[in-house]
Parts: C-alpha cells; structure tokens; sequence
C-alpha cells in the first residue's frame, strides 16, 4: 500500500506541510479535526452522495470514443467530468467544503478564482445551501471573464474586485487569505485545488477521488475496456482533477500520465509546467515544486488555458514525482488547440482547453499507445472556451 499519506504534519514525503501565518493556524487546525470527523461520519457521505447524485450528476458516464479510437489505433475511454453539473470537476470539491462548512455551523464561505470557473463552482453550491458568498477576483480577470462574473452574480455570490499587484489570481489569493484572517470565527475559506496549507491537499483530494472510485467500478468487466486500463492521463494546473483519477489506482498495474501546460513551449520560459520544469519551494502554504527564478521569486504561468495558468502545483504530485508513482509530461498551447478541433469534430464533444491538453499528448503518442486501453479524464466542457479560440482563429 502506497496510500496513507500525508502523514500528521500533512507531509508527502519531503512536500506539503502548514506554512501559514500565526493567525490561522488554529483555523487550519480546526478545519483539519472538522473534516477528519466529517469524512469518518456515514450520514456526512449519505448527505454528500445523495447530492453528488441528484444535483451535480454523477457518477460522470465513461464514453468511449470510437471514431478517435479508430483512427489513432487505440482504444480511447473518456471519463466525462464534463458533464457534471456547471462544466468541470471543480463542484466536487466545492459541494464537500460547503456541506463541511454548514457543519462547522459557519454561514459564510469565501473563494477566490482566476477564469471564474472555481467562482462559479463555489456560488452554486452556496445558492443551494443558501450560505453567504464572497468571491475575490482581480480587475483584469473581471475584464477578461465578463460572463462568468455576472453568472456569480446571478446565483447571489458578491464578486470583490482586487486591485492589488498585477491584480489577477496570485493578488486575489491573498485578498482573500486578508478576508479570512479577520472573519475566520463565521467563514470558510474554499480553495479550488490540491494546492495550500495542510489540510486542504488532503481534503480537496478526498473529495475529488470520486471520478477515480467511479472510473474502477464503471470499467470492471465492462465491455468499454479490454482490460480495466493500461493508461490513465489527466491534465494537471493545480492538480486537483488528476489527483482524482490517479489516487484510487495507486497500488494497481497502469501507467498514470499527468499533462502539464508548455505554452508558447519549455523554452520560451512562457508555460505552467511546474513539474516538468520547475524546481522544489514554498508557495501557497505548501514545499512543492513550482516556478521561481535564480532569487526564489515566483515566476508568472502562462497557458492558453486559464486553468493551468498557475506556477505551482499540488505538493501530492511532487511526491508522485520523486517516487515515480506517475509521469509527467507537458504539450504546448498550440498542440492543445489542435485536439481541442479534433475532438470537436470527430466525437461531438468540444473539450475545455485545460482538458485538451490532456487529449493532445495521446495525439502525440498514438504510436507507443497502440492497442492499449487509454482513458482521458475530460475535466470539462469547452463552452466557457469558445470565444476565445474564435478569436485565435481569427
Ligand atoms: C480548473 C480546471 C483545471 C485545472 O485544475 P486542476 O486542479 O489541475 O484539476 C482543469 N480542467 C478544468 C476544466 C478546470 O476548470
């Protein structure tokens, strides 16, 4: 068993950890007892599952893609966390934390969000639960996102304008670690990835392990696969949707393949892949590995997909790394395009940009993949994507 990690310090090997300021360790602390004790209560799973169930959609249908199939010469699987509910696996985690955060007997709950993705993710579940939102985002991301802003306006959330920094996510972030340090008595802090200070890696981890626990049960003896799967490929930002698909086959026999962002490629210094060409230090909270210059001063991402537009990645995934539990890899921002048409074309489903890139180096592998059984988790749908990639093409 490779599994019972992180150990009490919320350490993954030598990564992770709780470095935070004095003022909200005992929150930190808090949130970690909290969620031990609701993820060992069966009426908190019951309350999730039925939700999980009945509001987000799940379990995600695994499809298998047989045109794509066909043409590459291998037998492609696609795990459909598109289809839950507001377009992507982040509601996985956003459903948990609020369901969490009522516990805790808390009424308000604060996120922050780059694209607006996680923005949304969080203001829908605080209009089901009918809890107080706040929603940190910097000026030039609300430029960027009009619409995404309005629709967490609609279900009720109030958007905080950040005007600090380069007034994007890093700057929203720690608007909203500002926000928690002095209302952490009645809010939660809902981050929207594998990423922070100890607890949130393991708890955003237990909570997005569903599409893996799913993914085991739907290919078992189904005649989707040849053999359960040979290989499993996720894309990874911050790392929260491949965590979820590659934890629960940890101790079995396939290849894990996590695809980072090389945008404008490697060497151009322009891309998010923190893995791949980064190296370890602390950012957020937490020892990972991440992109910073000769000085540790952290470098601006760039992809052209917002989601994995971030220098650093969750500490889980170092320690994948360094043990060789997975492989890491990175394709460039105009590979992604490339399969975000592909798979448009050929299978009726327009993938999100970030799950593109996950597509895009199967493209590139065909060839060493041939006969085997591939599955893609397809963390979300492309809708949120299409004006973007119309305006690229002109
Ligand atoms: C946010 C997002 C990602 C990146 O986040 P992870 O934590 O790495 O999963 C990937 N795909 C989609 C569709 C997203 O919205």
């Amino acid at each position: 068993m490779t599994t019972p990690l992180p150990d009490g310090q919320g350490r993954f090997g030598e990564f992770g950890g709780r470095y935070a300021p004095e003022t909200l360790m005992p929150a930190l602390l808090k949130l970690e007892d909290a969620f031990q004790s609701a993820w060992a209560d069966p009426t908190f799973h019951e309350e999730l599952g039925e939700l999980l169930r009945t509001f987000v959609g799940r379990p995600t249908p695994v499809y298998r893609a047989d045109r794509l199939s066909t043409q590459l010469g291998l037998n492609l699987l696609l795990k459909r966390e598109d289809l839950a509910h507001t377009g992507a696996h982040k509601i996985n985690n956003t459903m948990g934390q609020a369901l969490l955060t009522r516990r805790m007997g808390k009424p308000r709950i604060i996120a922050e969000t780059g694209a607006g993705q996680h923005g949304v993710a969080t203001a829908t579940v605080c209009s089901l639960l009918g809890m107080e939102c706040a929603v940190y985002m910097g000026v030039k991301d609300i430029e960027r996102q009009a619409l995404n802003v309005y629709r967490m306006e609609l279900l009720g959330a109030k958007v905080i304008p950040v005007t600090s920094g380069a007034a994007t996510l890093k700057d929203a972030v720690s608007e909203a670690m500002r926000d928690w340090v002095s209302t952490v008595e009645d809010t939660h802090y809902i981050i929207g990835s594998v990423v922070g200070p100890h607890p949130y890696p393991w708890m955003v981890r237990e909570l997005q392990k569903v599409i893996g626990e799913e993914l085991i049960v739907q290919l078992d003896g189904s005649s989707l696969a040849r053999t359960p799967a040979d290989v499993i490929v996720a894309c990874v930002g911050g790392g929260s949707n491949s965590i979820g698909v590659f934890h629960p086959y940890l101790d079995e026999d396939v290849e894990l393949v996590g695809v980072e962002a090389a945008g404008h490629g490697l060497e151009t210094k322009e891309h998010g892949a923190s893995l791949v060409a980064g190296s370890p230090g602390v950012l957020h909270g937490a020892e990972t590995y991440m992109l910073q210059d000769d000085e540790g001063q952290v470098r601006e991402a760039h992809s052209i997909s917002a989601g994995l537009d971030y220098p650093g990645v969750g500490p889980e995934h170092a320690y994948f790394k360094e043990a060789g539990l997975a492989r890491y890899v990175s394709v460039t921002d105009s590979e992604a395009l490339e399969a975000f048409a592909l798979l448009s074309e050929t299978e009726g489903i327009i993938p999100a940009l970030e799950s593109a890139h996950a597509i895009a180096w199967v493209l590139r592998e065909a060839e060493s993949l041939a006969g085997k059984t591939v599955v893609v988790n397809l963390s979300g749908r492309g809708d949120k994507d299409v004006d973007q990639v119309k305006a690229l093409n002109g």
